[in-house]
């Protein structure tokens, strides 16, 4: 639509949408309000859409993904998540432990993150786990921990949502819902998620291909929730001497064919702790609008992913190197100083 449409003629837009039997879908950024149509079994005619007022221009998308597509949208969406955001200027970090282990652990870890300016607490409570005899996570117990650990610190929560079973109770404790990587293939809880209005961090499944990922957006998108947040996590490959390789490629790429944010996970996509600070960095060199790491204040005592979890004075000095890096990029990020914490730099 054009830049200062009035009110009335993207209403009349929105309506001759529907009047044709098709989905409208209102994409309002600062700088201009856009209309995704979906619905249409072949291409519909732009003349119907060019001659109305307001109307700007009439794109017709050739990706098969459609909403999340740069096409569709060309401004960058930031995703709201309360008084903060996804995909704006500030470089996003979303830290915690792999699982909610107990409410000591989750309030200790929480407390020393919000200390060091991070915003987005991140931590299981419904846990994929490859083995079923392996901690599945303490479920409702460990939301009701995060919870506390939000409430005392103002952090946001971000937490797996492993089925549809436990969706709703699980939307009621997260700021931000996390579909795992054995998951992003899950089409009946991507639809499920795209009916509530919540934002989703939906992470790349190892297997899949980037376009099978933007597919995977679009089932979130298609039912009318856009708050959507890509992850890159890692992918399988021939070589197994890390646990997966961080595909970097993932991040200039989602950028160009999609409108939403990207923020990449180098603690799985490495599966190594001493390797999460120099992939953090390539990451946000690479462009990324935020990260995702798994810090534990114990890592060998930790009961998922000890291994590639940073110690807390790890992960400050990774918040230094990247406050550093992220104005060259475009990005601010406020590392501040924990007095608490002792470093070993
Ligand atoms: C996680 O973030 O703890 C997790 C299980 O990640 P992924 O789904 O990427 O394996
Ligand atoms: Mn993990």
């Amino acid at each position: 639509m054009e830049r200062n449409v009035s009110r009335i003629d993207l209403e009349l837009v929105r309506q001759k949408v529907e009047s044709l039997g098709l989905v409208p879908h209102i994409f309002a950024s600062a700088q201009r309000t856009t209309i995704g149509i979906t619905g249409n079994k072949e291409r519909i005619d732009s003349d119907l859409f060019l001659s109305m007022a307001g109307v700007e221009d009439v794109i017709q998308v050739s990706k098969p993904y459609k909403l999340v597509s740069r096409e569709a949208k060309l401004e960058d969406t930031v995703v709201k998540v309360g008084k903060d955001e996804i995909g704006g200027r500030e470089l996003t970090i979303i830290a915690g432990p792999c699982s909610v282990e107990s409410r000591g652990q989750i309030l200790e870890i929480a407390g020393i993150l919000s200390d060091l300016g991070v915003k987005f607490l991140r931590g299981g409570a419904y846990k994929p786990r490859t083995s079923p005899y392996s901690f599945q996570g303490l479920k409702q117990e460990g939301l009701e921990y995060l919870k506390e650990a939000a409430l005392k610190t103002g952090m946001h929560i971000i937490t797996e949502v492993k089925d549809t079973e436990t969706l709703s109770l699980v939307a009621e404790y997260a700021d931000i819902l996390q579909v795992g990587s054995r998951n992003m293939y899950n089409y009946s809880l991507l639809e499920q998620i795209g009916k509530l209005r919540k934002p989703v961090l939906l992470k790349r499944a190892f297997s899949a291909t980037i376009e099978e990922l933007m597919m995977a957006g679009e089932y979130v998108a298609s039912q009318g929730n856009y708050q959507i947040v890509f992850c890159e996590r890692g992918i399988r490959s021939f070589d197994t001497i890390t646990r997966n390789a961080l595909d970097l490629n993932a991040v200039p790429l989602i950028k160009k064919l999609s409108h939403l944010p990207i923020v990449v996970d180098p603690s799985h996509g490495t599966g190594a702790w001493d390797m999460v600070l120099p992939m953090a960095q390539a990451a946000v060199a690479a462009g990324a609008d935020g990260l995702m790491i798994e810090v534990h204040q114990d890592p060998t005592s930790a009961l998922s992913d000890g291994f590639q979890s940073l110690r807390p004075d790890k992960f400050k000095l990774l918040l230094e190197r990247l406050a550093r890096l992220a104005p060259l990029m475009g990005k601010s990020l406020s590392a501040k100083s924990a007095p608490s914490l002792i470093t070993n730099n």
